[in-house]
Formats: structure tokens, C-alpha cells, sequence
């Protein structure tokens, strides 16, 4: 087979043929590479690219294959991953979000804070992604800290939409979402908080799913706000994603949210036909907020669900609308917490000159960190301070139970939600610049989910005017196999998923 058709389609294809040894792991990482290489001055999706020490992982990855087919050898070095996932993805290229800390790796999470850093010990999730043999492709731009929708809060500079340069991929994991979508990585990992795995994979044209809160160790993810912050990953189809979340998920005592369940392999339900599963429809999200051509392409979609067997239910979430105001005192308390070990000694930039310990924290700090942080710093500890933490913390907590608690009633007539990711397609750089409250509101449709602990993917579901809609699927905690099972469903019978950018350069269309 041809090297491109191997490299743009499903994982386990590229495991297979891996695993077969019928091509090379370091070949596959060298083609990516060189597609990066190309690729990445344009889009500016990795912000570290180590050439040598990717080749270095995939030769080790080569070698183990090879023993394998030689009868020898057993897992790579590692007890973590039950056997039938050891060296699962052996050989198979995965863009890290640099959010991720991965020994050896700088590690920026987007900010001049960590601009040099280099983590010292690898996050949970990319301890799993090496057990099961997968080689690092680089580092994903992000933006800073986690904090925004459109990848222009990285001190690294904005990462540019595939499908139309001139935009925004979504964020904050743009990196990712536009890496995949311009086929310089077969996936990669992401977070999401607030919605930064499903916004930009709907803008970016690619599949992304965020897990129930508790499925993915947050140990060695730097924290944004640790009660939403959730790993996840992006792919073009969901059947990928149900591969990359067999190796992703799983209990870790480090992280004290970490769930400890049973519920076998996320691949499970692929295949299953859909007849009967009832699929709620919140009304209220196709009001006028929406787009119309968003609306539209949604709308199709979910025709396509009823022609495949999916009953359409209207179900209300009212208290959703106040999903934005309870999420900007609830996240920015957090993250003024989380990130106060910033200070200029224990971890990254220190300012050059200070007279004492006051100003070396206060220079570090206006240095390292940029205006969206500062803000989200400022309002955190506003919320958080004596008088105020009543009227404000303690009230968003309330609206985030009622939330939940519309969730958990809808459930009791639908087995999974479908409905927008955002209100908007991707808007142009700059678009947002004087008015911060204008992006907050393209999570609308995201944020109740994280607020919820619910699962939730994005998958690809049409265009606006050129420029790629996501179809948004929600499920009751823990059933990410139904989603995946509803998503790859779609993608059997659409070809949404299969529509690549033109003009990416080094990389055929
Ligand atoms: N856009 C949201 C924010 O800026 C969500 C970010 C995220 O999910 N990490 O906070």
C-alpha cells in the first residue's frame, strides 16, 4: 500500500501494518516529520519539534516489533497496560499537547512562564502512550495555559486554521485539532476544560472526544481548573478515538479523582447498528444564538441519526444559559489557585532583576504570564476573597449542581444528546482581540458538559460556507463506548469526516 493512503487511514490500519512489520515505524515518523517540516512555518501547530529524539522512540518502537514478530518479545518496559494493550499503538506517531509533561520534552503549556522548561517526569497519560509503543511527534501548540478558544493566547504565537489561514483552528488545544486536520499527525491528545477538545476539532474539521471527568489521570497535566480539566484526544474518525482512549483511560492512585472502573474496551459497541437509541435534542440551542448555516448542518445530521434508527426526543436544559457566568468564577478561581506556584523560584521564568522577595514573585510573574492569564488570575481572586466568596463562588457552585441536575432528567428520556459544538464557525485572527467576552460565549454549548463531569465528542458534520461544523454528542457519565459506538456509526454512512484541507504544503490532498 501506499505510504499516504497508510498514513491517512484509520489507526489500527497503521498499527496493522506496523505490526506486520510491511512498514517501518521510524519510515512512518520520518514521513510526518518531513510533513511538519514543511508544513509547520504556515500553521505554526507544534511549538517543539525534536526530529532526533522522535526518530530515536520510533527506532525503539522497531525493534520491539521486530522481536515481537520474531515470537521474543514481550511489552515494552512497562506492568501498566493490561497485555492485550501493551504495544498496542507500537510504532504509531502522537502529537502531544504541550500541556503534557513528558520527561525529556520541553513542556511551555503555551507560556513564556515555562517557555524552558523541560519536565522532568512523564504525565500518566504519556507513561500510557509509551507503554503501549506510540512515538512522540512533537509538542502541540496550545494556548497559554489552556485559557481560550482560538489558539491566540499563545506566547508562541497563534496557530492557524488548515481550511483557512487567515482563521483561528479553535482552542485551546488548536494545535492539535489543526495538526490532525492538515494530516501532520494521525492524532493527538488535547484537554479540556471548557470545551478545548470539541471546539477547535469542530472547527478544524476532525474528531475529538473530552472523557467523563475521572476517566483520564490529570497527573502530569498542568492544572488549569482541576475539578474540569479532562484529557482527551483527536482523530479523524471515532473508531481512532476508541483505540486512543483504550490506552489513555485507566485508574491512577496519583491523581485522587481518578475512577476506578470495569467498563472494558471503548471499541466495544463499534459496529452495533442504532435502531431505538433516543437521542435528545435540546431545543433551546437552536435559537438565535446559533448560526444558520451551523443550525443547518446540524439539523442534517440529525436526520441522518433518524434514517440510521435513532429516535429524536426534544429534551430542556434550562439552566444551561447560566453555564458562561458560573464557569468564569469557577474556572478562574480555580486557576488562581493552581497557578500561584508560578512564583519565579520552584518552577520556570524568573525576572533578572529584583530588589526582594515581593518584587522577584510580582516581576516573574507580569514577565511569564500573558494578559488572558493575568485576567483570569485577577477575577479568580476576586471571586475567591472574604465578602465576595458567597456572592460569587458559592453561587456558581449552586448553578453548576442545577446544571447537572438538567442533565440527569434529560437522561431519564434519552440515551445520549446531539446537538451544535459552537455557535459560530471559526472567525478570522484578531476577530476577538478588543472583546474577551465575545469568545467565552463560543462555549456555550461545551461548557455545561465539563460543568456536569459529562462526556463529550465533536465529530465532523459538515460546512458553513467553506468552513467545517461540528455535530456535538453528550452521554451520561461513563458512556463514552455509546458515543463512540453513535459517532462511528455517522461516519459509516457520511463522508464528513474523510474531507481534507487543500494547499497544506508537503502534504497531498
Ligand atoms: N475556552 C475556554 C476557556 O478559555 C475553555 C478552555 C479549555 O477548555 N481549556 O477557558
Amino acid at each position: 500500500m501506499n505510504l499516504d493512503t497508510l498514513l491517512d487511514g484509520p489507526l489500527r490500519g497503521l498499527a496493522g501494518a506496523l505490526a506486520r512489520r510491511e512498514v517501518q515505524a521510524a519510515e512512518v515518523a520520518r514521513a510526518y516529520l518531513d510533513r511538519i517540516a514543511a508544513a509547520n512555518a504556515l500553521l505554526n501547530c507544534f511549538i517543539t519539534v525534536d526530529r532526533e529524539r522522535s526518530l530515536h522512540e520510533a527506532e525503539a518502537a522497531d525493534r520491539w516489533l521486530d522481536a515481537r514478530a520474531a515470537g521474543g518479545a514481550d511489552a515494552p518496559a512497562s506492568t501498566l497496560l493490561p497485555p492485550q494493550l501493551s504495544g498496542l499503538l507500537a510504532g504509531v506517531p502522537v502529537a502531544h499537547k504541550d500541556i503534557f509533561c513528558a520527561e525529556g520534552w520541553r513542556t511551555t503549556c503555551g507560556s513564556r512562564m515555562l517557555e524552558n522548561f523541560v519536565a522532568p517526569y512523564d504525565a500518566h497519560v504519556i507513561t500510557r502512550f509509551r507503554a503501549a509503543g506510540a512515538v512522540t511527534l512533537g509538542r502541540a501548540n496550545m494556548d497559554e495555559f489552556a485559557m481560550g478558544s482560538s489558539n491566540e493566547n499563545s506566547w508562541f504565537g497563534p496557530v492557524r486554521n488548515p481550511w483557512d489561514t487567515s482563521r483561528v483552528p479553535g482552542g485551546s488545544s488548536g494545535g492539535s485539532a489543526a495538526a490532525v486536520a492538515a494530516g501532520l499527525a494521525p492524532a493527538a491528545t488535547g484537554t479540556d476544560t471548557g470545551g478545548s477538545i470539541r471546539q477547535p476539532a469542530a472547527w478544524c474539521g476532525v474528531s475529538g472526544i473530552k472523557p467523563t471527568y475521572g476517566r483520564v489521570s490529570r497527573y502530569g497535566m498542568i492544572a488549569f481548573a482541576s475539578s474540569l480539566d479532562q484529557g482527551g484526544a483527536f482523530a479523524r474518525r471515532a473508531e481512532d478515538l476508541a483505540l486512543l482512549l483504550d490506552v489513555m483511560a485507566g485508574h491512577d492512585a496519583r491523581d485522587a479523582t481518578s475512577a476506578v472502573r470495569q467498563d472494558g474496551s471503548f471499541t466495544g459497541l463499534l459496529g452495533q447498528d442504532l435502531t431505538g437509541l433516543r437521542v435528545g435534542v435540546p431545543r433551546d440551542w437552536f435559537g438565535s444564538g446559533l448560526a444558520a448555516g451551523i443550525g443547518t448542518a446540524v439539523q442534517a445530521a440529525l436526520e441522518q441519526l433518524q434514517r440510521q434508527g435513532c429516535v429524536l426526543v426534544d429534551i430542556d436544559l434550562p439552566a444551561s444559559r447560566h453555564a458562561i457566568p458560573a464557569y468564569y468564577v469557577i474556572a478562574p478561581a480555580e486557576c488562581s489557585s493552581n497557578l500561584s506556584r508560578f512564583d519565579g523560584v520552584r518552577f520556570g521564568h524568573r525576572a533578572a532583576g529584583y530588589r526582594d522577595l515581593t518584587e522577584l514573585y510580582e516581576r516573574s510573574r507580569a514577565e511569564g504570564f500573558g494578559a488572558e492569564v493575568k485576567r483570569r488570575i485577577l477575577i479568580g481572586s476576586y471571586v475567591l476573597s472574604h465578602g465576595y466568596y458567597d456572592a460569587y463562588y458559592l453561587q456558581a457552585q449552586k448553578v453548576r449542581r442545577l446544571i447537572a441536575d438538567d442533565f440527569t432528567r434529560a437522561f431519564a428520556s434519552c440515551d445520549l444528546i446531539a446537538g451544535p459544538v459552537t455557535p459560530t464557525s471559526a472567525f478570522r485572527l484578531g476577530a476577538c482581540n478588543e472583546d474577551p467576552v465575545q469568545m467565552y460565549l463560543e462555549d456555550m454549548y461545551t461548557i455545561p458538559v465539563n460543568l456536569a463531569g459529562l462526556p463529550g465528542m465533536s465529530i465532523p458534520a459538515g460546512f458553513d460556507n467553506g468552513l467545517p461544523v461540528g455535530l456535538q454528542l453528550i452521554g451520561p457519565w461513563w458512556q463514552e463506548a455509546r458515543l463512540l459506538q453513535v459517532a462511528h456509526a455517522y461516519q459509516q454512512h457520511t463522508d464528513w469526516h474523510r474531507a481534507r484541507p487543500a494547499g497544506v504544503p508537503g502534504v497531498s490532498a
